[in-house]
């Protein structure tokens, strides 16, 4: 057992070598100079307008040099906007981004580790290190992040027609709407196709009205057709607005009230009392700070293993058994532990799913809930 995690030792310091080494390289130059085939305007021929040099950082080559050519018409036609028709190489246009040095499969990587593993600036970097030996600042990180947001905008609208006629075929789509809060900063608004679970449309609105909601729904119905229902909250807002747009393209739907909405509405009237008779409870007993130092007692005995005890935790919460108790020896503790006050539980990591007081208790019966709902 020994020689074996010794080798392993051995085996990670040699790749951290390489790793470096690879770092190091003073930059590999590669020319590109293809000749295009004629100018686009007049068909003639193209010649050597100037030569440079510069870096580009790619997934598939790494961080190199290149000696690139550029061509200029030889009867140096001009664009409308008074430009010469120029053109680079091919090899380096097809990867490296305008007006930059990075390639797209960089900014794709970047952002798919971003919005599908969640992971953060730091860590991004880090497997960029360590995967890909491709250093870039944290800063670049987010610029890349924004970047890959803008191409997938452009992508979904781009590819609006065929999207469309996917829910077509589908009988057509009942439009899902929602906007939450993210705690002062605005609210989001989301129009997802109901069947299909596809978002059609994001917007940043900054506050929930009529009026900012309403252009929302008209630009998703021009890109992807008139929903064949509605399903909405029975918010001031969101109301007005859906039937506004139903009026304005004629058309005869059902427009129905979400039943969770209806049911969290009822809910608050009902335990409204009762709820804030235990917050009181809560204040008057003074047991936050005790929670408070039992979870970190907890915290300490889970101590290295949170990220197992993190795993632990959200599989106990996806659970939906008619017995659902706690589990046993450690994911018990950390299970308890995440039930603790907001300010010591298991957060820390942004866009990650909150494990909060209550939510904690009641996510299992809302699973519970919607089971039963579905049957
Ligand atoms: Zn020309």
């Amino acid at each position: 057992m020994k020689t074996l995690a010794a080798l392993r030792e051995k085996g990670h310091i040699l790749h951290e070598r390489l790793i470096q080494k690879i770092l190091d390289l003073p930059g590999v130059v590669v020319t590109a100079k293809e000749q295009p085939d004629s100018c686009e305007i007049c068909q003639g021929p193209m010649r050597v307008q100037k030569t440079f040099r510069h870096e580009g950082r790619t997934i598939a080559h790494g961080t190199f040099q290149v000696h690139e050519t550029i061509w200029v018409c030889a009867a140096k036609c001009r664009h409308r906007s008074g430009k010469l028709v120029t053109q680079r190489a091919n090899s380096v246009v097809q990867c490296i981004m305008p007006n930059g040095i990075t390639g797209y499969d960089l900014m794709v990587s970047v952002g798919c580790k971003r919005y599908l593993d969640h992971l953060q600036r730091e860590e991004i970097r880090a497997q960029l290190r360590e995967k890909h030996a491709i250093a870039i600042s944290s800063g670049e990180v987010t610029r890349l992040e924004r970047c890959f947001l803008d191409y997938l905008t452009r992508l979904h609208h781009s590819r609006a027609d065929q999207l469309k006629a996917a829910l077509h075929n589908e009988g057509g789509w009942p439009m899902h709407v929602d906007a939450t809060g993210d705690h002062g900063q605005g609210t989001l608004f989301v129009v997802m196709a109901g069947w299909k679970k596809w978002v059609l449309g994001s917007w940043k609105i900054a506050t929930e009205r009529c009026e900012l909601i309403l252009p929302c729904l008209q630009d998703v119905v021009r890109r992807f057709g008139s929903p064949c229902a509605a399903m909405r909250d029975m918010g001031r807002a969101v109301t007005p607005a859906i039937d506004a747009l139903v009026i304005q393209l004629g058309i005869d739907i059902p427009v129905l009230a979400c039943h969770q909405h209806f049911l969290a509405d009822i809910g608050k009237d009902l335990l409204e009392p009762p709820h804030s008779e235990l917050r009181g409870l809560f204040s008057r007993t003074k047991v936050r700070p005790k929670l408070r130092s039992l979870v970190r007692d907890l915290g300490r005995k889970i101590g290295e293993q949170i990220d197992q005890a993190r795993k632990a935790v959200q599989q106990w919460q996806s659970m939906a058994e008619a017995n659902h108790s706690l589990p046993a020896g450690r994911d018990g503790l950390a299970v308890v532990r995440a039930m603790g006050p907001v300010d010591a539980g298991l957060q820390g990591r942004r866009n990650r799913p909150r494990l909060s007081f209550r939510p904690t208790l009641f996510g299992p019966l809302q699973q519970v809930y919607n089971r039963t709902a579905s049957h």
